[in-house]
This record gives structure tokens, sequence and C-alpha cells, in this order.
């Protein structure tokens, strides 16, 4: 059994605040959870600086624009065309159909299941733009928590993303921890916990199965 509240207290005094997530304004948010999809933030944030300086930063500008136009703008995100007809669709959505003033309004599961009712939104990146864009108490499921759940409890097979989303939503509930929480992860397995776990090096191994054992070995 891992205690969330824990794990983020020993996450948060080993890299401090993250504060994230990086972004101006609601719909580079949203722009930005479609675009870091299966890349990199730094590849993400090139493309948003791109589709910044075209003028396409906005759900009218991007709903109406050449979709050939937003492909060259988020080609550097990697597959820009998919990304390119998605983040158009969310665009259109929220440009003719229900804009952020309605969505706002709506209950937080009434929210997610909008989210994911959009082409290409599936539940990490809804519960990315539930946390970040409409600051709603959403656990973002990604595979750096789930690598790190699996590695705590030395488990080989995987813990359904629902289990997990409800375990870590049973200790911590509040948008500032949660907000905290999924930058604090991706933070560790960029650092520490990464493809090939530097356990030596990291602060969590005495309360990991799977450090305990390699430092033991
Ligand atoms: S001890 Fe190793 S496997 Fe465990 S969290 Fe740290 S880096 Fe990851």
């Amino acid at each position: 059994v891992i205690r969330f509240g824990k794990l983020y207290d020993a996450l948060f005094a080993a890299y401090g605040p993250q504060h994230w997530w990086p972004a101006d304004d609601t719909f580079e948010i949203v722009a930005g959870a479609v675009l870091v999809q299966r890349t990199t933030w730094r590849n993400a944030e090139a493309a948003l600086a791109t589709l910044q300086s075209r003028g396409l930063l906005a759900p009218e500008a991007l709903a109406t624009a050449d979709t050939a136009v937003i492909e060259a703008c988020v080609r550097r995100a990697g597959f820009y065309r998919s990304k390119a007809r998605r983040l158009q669709g969310v665009a259109r959505f929220l440009a003719t159909r229900c804009g952020f003033d309605t969505l706002e309004k709506l209950p937080t599961a009434d929210l997610r299941h909008t989210l994911l009712a959009l082409d290409g939104i599936g539940p990490e990146t809804a519960d990315a733009i539930l946390l970040y864009a409409f600051e709603r108490p959403a656990v973002v499921v990604d595979e750096y928590l789930r690598r790190l759940v699996r590695r705590l409890l030395k488990r080989d097979a995987a813990i359904s993303d629902t289990v997990l989303r409800t375990s870590v939503a049973a200790e911590i509930d509040d948008v500032p921890r949660l907000n905290e929480l999924h930058a604090l992860v991706i933070a560790h397995g960029k650092t520490v916990c990464g493809r090939r776990p530097r356990c030596g090096e990291c602060r969590l191994s005495d309360h990991c199965r799977t450090g305990s054992k390699v430092s033991k070995a």
C-alpha cells in the first residue's frame, strides 16, 4: 500500500515547488496538453511558441485557420497531422459550441465527460486540462506515475489507472497538492527514476521496494 500523502511530502521535500502549468492563459494550457502527448514539454513549448507567433493561440483563430498552416506550426511536437486535427477540433468546439465560460459552470464529472468526448482527448489529457486549466481536483495518471508506483511496490503487473486515480484521490484531494504532485512525479522520473533508475541517488529509496533491493545487491 502506498501512502500518497507521505509520497507527496517526500517528493516535495526532495524537489520543491514546480510552478506548473507554465502557461499564460487557459487555452494555452489546453493546447499544451494536446501538444505534449507522446513528446517532451520542450517540443510542445516550441510548437506553442510558433502558434503564438502566428497569432493562432486562441480558439477563434485556430478554428478558422488553414489546417496545413497549423500542421506546419506544430510539426516540432511530432504526430503533427493528428495533433493539428485535434487542436483544431478542440478550438472549433470552444469557438462555436461551448466556450470556457460555459465549461467553467459544469460540475467536474460533467466537464471531464465533455472533454473526453473530444477527438484525441484521453483520460490523461482530460485530467491535465481539468486540473491545470479549470483548477478542478483531478489526478493525472501518466506513465511516470504508473512506473513510480510499480517500482515503489516492486510489482511487475500493471495497476489499473482507475485504481491509481482512486487511491491518490483518497489521500490528496486539493488542487494545489494535485497540481504539484503531477509535476513532482515527472521531476522525479526525469531526475532519478527514469527508464534506468539511479536508486543510489534517490531520496525515496528507503521507502521503495525496488530501491531497497538494488542498494542491498
Ligand atoms: S529507489 Fe529507485 S526505483 Fe525506487 S523510486 Fe527511487 S529511483 Fe525509483
